[in-house]
């Protein structure tokens, strides 16, 4: 595909010792001749590819040295683009990063919009769209585990799963097609129904494994949105605290995203938790004294994992029962707290109530209990201790979307045999089956959905 050269500024805005302008298209090589002098004096053209070259920015108009740079030059198609690629190198900080942008935008290349250089890679077919989403998902990850998903479907391998079903329908269709061509034989119905359900029926399946995986992706790239419960002063904040300083998350910051202040992401052995700040822990404090019992479940009910602290050293009361009814049926650890003083807890009555909720007793003041609630964390939403890198996660919604509706395209093949509907109708649900898997990477999505996906990237990716 022929496309205009675009340029934009590659590394996060703010401060840095480097700063990268990339360009990407035909241009992008004469471009970057016109403005650039190099210490060996040769032409950047002769230069073998993928090779990093010394010299400054010089503007043509004034002739006036812009810049001191090393640049990169990339001849497509083994570039990210598949285009010919150069990458400015200069200092950071805004004004020497600016000034090379303009440089080049004076010069032919146009301003690049956010996430152009991913969609050119996905146009020109070096990737497919769920890798570029995952790219997308690449530069948002908050944790190792998510980072590994990402990675697994940049590399193409919830593609290639896609891709396996996709050419199973397909090989069934062509089959179907031969068994109507041939009405020598009798059996023609029967067989293509007994085909047509053997293959649907794996089909179906493996929709459903893929859909499993879908809750724990979402987590990963999200966070376990995490409500710490409990009567005052029974050790919520301090929880919070030995959560936080143990497990910092690695946080990202994303141009153009706000980052939400009142709450706090903390990496726990591979589950991001997104936790209440303590602002948001006082409020639930009294939260079911104060808005009863119906209404805080309705809060509660936000949350996907709940936390219920109790205090060890004290008599359970009315509020701590409210408690438990108001998170019934959540995922739920009880916390017992302050094991370091003497027990005046019913410890009976507490298994009572927490049923098969995990009970973990701690002295949080102490560190002692915490490693034990962390594996109860991690137990609960990577139950068979689940590598995230072996598996295939399906955490994008729109993906989750298109295989919901895959399921039911293939559902309906499966009931339509039971009720005897004719072949031809069966291969319309299965044909539809067939497209909505291909809008996952991409092989039968609108330009528009297209349009509208790369624009949630950041700027110069
Ligand atoms: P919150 O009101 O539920 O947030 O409780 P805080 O975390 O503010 O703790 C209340 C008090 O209990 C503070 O003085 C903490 O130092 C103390 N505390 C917290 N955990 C423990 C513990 O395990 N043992 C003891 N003895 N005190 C604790």
């Amino acid at each position: 595909m022929e496309f205009d050269t675009i340029a934009a500024i590659s590394t996060p805005m703010g401060e840095g010792a480097i700063a990268i302008v990339r360009l990407s298209g035909d241009e992008a090589f004469s471009i970057a001749e016109k403005l650039f002098k190099s210490i060996s004096g040769k032409e950047l053209t002769e230069e073998p590819s993928h090779t990093i070259h010394y010299g400054h920015m010089i503007d043509p108009v004034s002739k006036e040295v812009a810049e001191e740079v090393m640049v990169s030059i990339m001849r497509g198609p083994r570039t990210f683009t598949k285009e010919d690629v150069v990458e400015i190198n200069c200092h950071g900080g805004l004004v020497s990063v600016n000034r090379v942008l303009q440089l080049c935008l004076n010069n032919g290349a146009r301003l690049a919009e956010p996430g152009e250089f991913t969609k050119r890679a996905f146009l020109n077919g070096r990737i497919d769209l769920s890798q570029a989403e995952a790219v997308m998902d690449l530069i948002r990850a908050k944790t190792d585990r998510a980072m590994n998903v990402a990675l697994g479907q940049m590399e193409g391998r919830l593609s290639k799963l896609i891709k396996r079903l996709r050419q199973e329908i397909l090989e069934t269709l062509a089959q179907i097609e031969v068994n109507i061509d041939y009405p020598e034989y009798d059996d023609v119905e029967e067989m293509s129904h007994r085909m047509l359900t053997e293959k649907s029926t794996y089909v179906k399946k493996e929709i459903e494994k893929l859909l499993q995986t879908s809750q724990q992706g979402k987590i990963l790239r999200e966070g376990l949105s995490t409500v710490i419960v409990g009567r005052p002063n029974v050790g919520k904040s301090s929880l919070l605290n030995s959560l936080v300083q143990e497990n910092k998350a690695i946080v990202t910051d994303i141009p153009g995203t706000t980052r939400d202040v009142i709450e706090e992401y903390v990496n726990v052995r591979g589950v991001p938790l997104r936790l209440l700040d303590t602002a948001g822990i006082r409020e639930t404090e009294d939260i079911v004294e104060r808005i009863g019992v119906e209404r805080s479940r309705k809060v509660l009910k936000e949350a996907d994992l709940i936390l219920l602290v109790l205090n060890y050293s004290d008599l359970l009361t009315a509020e701590d029962e409210n408690l438990f009814e108001a998170v019934q049926g959540m995922d739920v650890i009880v916390i017992v707290n302050k094991t370091d003083l003497p027990q005046k807890i019913d410890m009976n009555r507490v298994y009572e109530l927490a049923g098969q909720y995990k009970v973990i007793t701690t002295a949080i003041i102490e560190e002692k209990g915490v490693d034990e609630l962390e594996q109860a964390i991690a137990d609960l939403f990577f139950t068979g201790n689940i590598d995230a890198g072996d598996m295939t996660y399906v955490s994008n919604s729109r993906h989750v979307a298109l295989l919901n509706q895959a399921h039911k395209a293939i559902s309906d093949v499966l009931e339509g045999i039971d009720f005897g509907t004719p072949i031809d109708i069966l291969q319309i649900d299965l044909t539809r089956t067939w497209e909505l898997l291909g809008e996952i990477i991409g092989d039968t999505v609108q330009e528009s959905l297209i349009n509208q996906l790369f624009s949630q990237f950041c700027l110069g990716k």
